[in-house]
């Protein structure tokens, strides 16, 4: 059923974990496997400088969660958000078509984790102090 890029990620996530002290995080679940995901970002000059997830769910749920950390490091805030399915999809060798909803939970938990970032009143002053 699942790619051996998937079976890779899910067996061996190398970005598996949390983060202590984010500057965002952004969760996301779905009812059709009942899959949670939270993502934790660490933001520096509105560029992801480390990533890590924590998803309880199916294979296909984590494997693209993996896949999503790995598409969204060391890129800017705009590029992140740039991200589909589609890349997670490609990124973990291909998805059944009744898992492809697994990889949208980490676009959306992604989308949140920036959204609130960029909404925070703290991040939005940091913005106009840089424009040197
Ligand atoms: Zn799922």
């Amino acid at each position: 059923m699942y790619s051996e890029k998937t079976l890779n990620h899910f067996r061996n996530p190398k970005f598996a974990g949390e983060i202590k002290d984010p500057d965002a995080v952004g969760e996301q679940g779905n009812v059709k496997c009942g899959d949670m995901m939270r993502v934790y970002l660490k933001i520096e000059d509105n560029v992801i400088k480390a990533v890590r997830f924590q998803t309880y769910g199916c294979v296909a749920a984590i494997a693209a969660s993996d896949a999503l950390c790995k598409l969204a490091e060391s890129k800017t805030l705009k590029e992140a958000r740039k991200i589909t399915y589609k890349d997670i999809v490609r990124e973990v060798g291909g998805l059944p078509p009744i898992k492809v909803h697994c990889s949208v939970l980490g676009i959306d938990a992604l989308k949140h984790a920036i959204d609130s970032y960029v909404k925070s009143p703290k991040n939005q002053e940091g913005k106009e102090s840089k424009g040197k």
